[in-house]
């Protein structure tokens, strides 16, 4: 079980047709073990997730507000997704979204 970067709350599994997601029940982020982060950006239609192929933009520093990785706690690294900043782990390649991000990504 992996806890919330943010909140530290417990994450809640959930099965897609072919992936788990983990959703946090307090910030609504989502947490996406072992992706491809070079290869995949989510967009939503509810209820479903669907993955399309979008390479990821530069990784841009951020001196503060990093966050550990809920799998391998280690400071996970910010890539640009359509502008919109994405915690991803090089560790274990899993990539954090928060609910604004996701949101962000998807109001393109
Ligand atoms: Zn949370
Ligand atoms: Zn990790």
């Amino acid at each position: 079980m992996h806890l919330c970067p943010n909140c530290n709350e417990q994450l809640r599994s959930r099965s897609m047709s072919n992936f788990t997601v983990d959703e946090c029940p307090s910030c609504d982020g989502l947490w996406f073990d072992d992706q491809v982060p070079e290869k995949m950006v989510c967009t939503v239609a509810s209820p479903q997730f669907f993955f399309e192929p979008i390479a990821f933009e530069k990784k841009r520093e951020v001196p503060e507000g990093r966050l550990q990785c809920p799998r391998c706690q280690v400071t996970m690294d910010v890539f640009e997704v359509r502008g919109v900043a994405v915690d991803v782990c090089q560790s274990c390649r899993g990539l954090w979204l928060d609910s604004h991000e996701l949101r962000r990504i998807l109001s393109d």
